[in-house]
């Protein structure tokens, strides 16, 4: 598959919210115990938000993709950013003491469509 055809098989696999409920592109498919979307993409097992991130264009290297909407099952671009795994542990605490930015805040970041 090529990043298109990744995408369109996100796509036809998701719940597609729409903006004003939040914008999130949520996998619909096997999820792990975590509650991460998993995909089956080019005969390999990934995580669906990190097989988005590769297919719209990011390079991924050996950092780690932050959900900012809290939706671990999420793959829209809009809501992922790129870091390193000790900032998403950061990240990831301030989410659970509720300092983080909320959803609402981050509807119509970025411009990408499934
Ligand atoms: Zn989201």
């Amino acid at each position: 598959m090529n990043n298109r055809e990744i995408i369109e098989y996100l796509t036809t696999r998701s719940v597609i919210m729409p903006a004003s409920e939040g914008g999130c592109w949520l996998w619909e498919q096997c999820r792990n115990q975590d509650g991460y979307g998993v995909a089956t993409v080019n005969g390999r097992t990934e995580y669906a938000h990190r097989a988005s991130m590769r297919a719209h264009g990011f390079d991924l290297s050996d950092l780690t993709v932050d959900h900012q909407c809290a939706n671990r099952h999420c793959w829209n671009p809009a809501h992922l950013e790129l870091c390193t795994r000790s900032e998403n542990t950061v990240r990831t605490a301030l989410k659970r003491w509720g300092a983080y930015r909320r959803i609402t805040e981050l509807t119509g970041v970025g411009d990408f469509r499934p």
